[in-house]
């Protein structure tokens, strides 16, 4: 019987057979081309165990709270970080000082708060709905190909839920005032304000959206850590406030920094409500501003509104 790491997530039926065809050939030797053709032929068993780095260490719910956190301090810390971009900001640092009425100090105690009450809620939620192969340690993981679907899937429900409350937010003047005005006070968005939202706001836009995208999908606890951390920095690159070169969210997403500056702009409040993927919602119903990215003299870029001709 095959003892080697090859062995782990029930391989040892294939290294029996393999046992039988090539008799005393070293384990690897003999279970290396069966990993190597099942990832190339892209064959999986119906249901995979696969290790994790975290295994061992931390659960897979709490690993769906904890990474989020630290992933969204290490990349809005590599843009906090990053030398004068002055060539490739959306607005001057001149702009931020003015426009800003809130100081970084205070932004970055406001996203800790909400993190803090996002992880209690998120950890709440695991508990209520782990079922007891995950609790009892046992990832079982659907295949790629449904796991992409299930990415999708929570991608577009995560959308849907922002899109409507995002919006109500901005046509409910009690709820504007109380509570998303808060995330407004960055009129010049920079990444570590990303977050900077009322409590309340994180927990119905963030936590509750992020609950509904992951038992709507159906992915599982382990998934869903690959799910929020993605979530996590598109949203942290979407306030960045940064046009740099080769940026690949800026390729891929239509729905990108410059979009959601426009929403940040005092003209552009009442449009692009969409977050955090797709500009889906926003074509659909008639909030969605176009604009051009054109370059300032002073250096740098601006979003210039090209208002709609039915508005
Ligand atoms: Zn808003
Ligand atoms: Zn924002």
């Amino acid at each position: 019987m095959c003892s080697s790491l090859w062995d782990f997530a029930g391989r040892e039926k294939d290294c029996l057979i393999f046992d039988q065809l090539f008799g005393q050939a070293s384990c690897v030797v003999r279970c290396f081309p069966i990993e190597l053709a099942l990832s190339l032929l892209q064959v999986n068993r119906s249901r995979v165990e696969k290790m994790a780095f975290w295994d061992g260490y931390l659960s897979d719910e709490s690993m769906g709270t904890i990474a989020p956190i630290v992933i969204y301090w290490v990349y809005a810390g590599f843009y906090q970080l990053l030398p004068s971009m002055d060539n490739y900001r959306l607005h001057t640092r001149r702009e931020e000082d003015e426009k800003n009425p809130v100081h970084i100090a205070a932004v970055v105690r406001g996203v800790l708060l909400q993190q803090l009450l996002q992880a209690i809620a998120a950890q709440s939620l695991f508990l209520l709905t782990s079922n007891t192969s995950s609790m009892s340690g046992i990832t079982a993981q659907p295949s790629i190909p449904i796991q992409i679907m299930q990415f999708i899937v929570a991608m577009l429900v995560m959308d849907t839920w922002q899109y409507f409350v995002h919006r109500y937010m901005h046509h409910n003047k009690f709820l504007y005032r109380h509570i998303h005005s808060q995330h407004h006070k960055l009129v010049v968005t920079y990444a570590i304000g990303a977050l900077y939202n009322h409590p309340l706001e994180g927990l119905l836009l963030d936590t509750v959206g992020g609950a509904i995208s992951f038992l709507v999908s159906g992915m599982s606890a382990r998934t869903s850590v690959y799910f929020f951390c993605f979530a996590t920095i598109k949203t942290i690159d979407d306030h960045c406030g940064l046009w740099l070169p080769g940026n690949i969210f800026h390729m891929f997403f239509k729905n990108n920094t410059a979009y959601h500056d426009v929403h940040h702009q005092f003209q552009g409040l009442k449009y692009n409500y969409s977050q955090p993927f797709f500009s889906i919602w926003d074509r659909i119903l008639g909030t969605h501003m176009p604009y051009e990215l054109v370059k300032r003299p002073e250096g740098g870029y601006e979003a210039k509104f090209i208002k709609p001709k039915d508005h």
